[in-house]
């Protein structure tokens, strides 16, 4: 995620993307999208410029053109409904301990992190590929008790299916380690809205 994103609304009010801040100002001044303030309220981009110029400095944060000072939007709309292909979550390291909640998908123990492996199913030496659907936590005991077995050859469950996590989920958990009050409400109600895959 975008440590300065911008959450960007559909037209419906549904979260539907994290953006660059750069990106942002690009669709206000183009008039594709608005700013969403905490209170639900849009300004389109001349408002909040205006709106800009009379706001206090106290802890909001700027940036600064020559000619003019901008708030930093934090959530925008666009004004025009977009179509969203599902998104992509990274396949990396972070990602995947956010998607299993930094257990161990074995036995659901949740030592400290460092003490979590990434466990293929299918053995890398079986030919399992590293993906989604093949890796998951596991704690090191987990791990070393599994060894280079087949989940049938072992006495060893996982505790669901690993699957591609949808990328609200990534958002959501990233919004509880920074403040960001704003995106709650939508990437909350994305959350709830998400649709589950079998
Ligand atoms: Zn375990």
């Amino acid at each position: 995620m975008v440590a300065n994103g911008v959450l960007v609304l559909n037209r419906n009010w549904t979260a539907i993307h994290v953006c660059s801040l750069e990106r942002a100002i690009t669709l206000l001044v183009q008039g594709l999208a608005q700013v969403v303030d905490e209170n639900f309220r849009t300004y389109d981009f001349g408002s909040w410029r205006e709106l800009s110029d009379y706001v206090e400095y106290e802890g909001n944060r700027f940036i600064h053109a020559t000619s003019f000072r901008l708030m930093i939007p934090e959530v925008i709309l666009l004004t025009h409904y977009h179509r969203v292909p599902p998104r992509a979550v990274k396949f990396n390291r972070r990602n995947i301990y956010v998607r299993d909640d930094f257990r161990c998908q074995y036995c659901g123990c949740k030592p400290p992190r460092e003490e979590l492996t990434i466990d293929h199913v299918v053995p890398r030496s079986r030919g399992g590929r590293s993906e989604w659907e093949n890796v998951v936590l596991a704690c090191q005991s987990c791990n070393a008790r599994k060894g280079s077995r087949l989940l049938a050859e072992s006495p060893m469950h996982l505790a669901r299916a690993p699957k591609k996590p949808n990328w609200i989920n990534i958002v959501r958990h990233s919004l509880q380690a920074q403040n960001r009050p704003a995106w709650q409400r939508f990437v909350d109600a994305a959350y709830w809205n998400v649709d589950l895959e079998d």
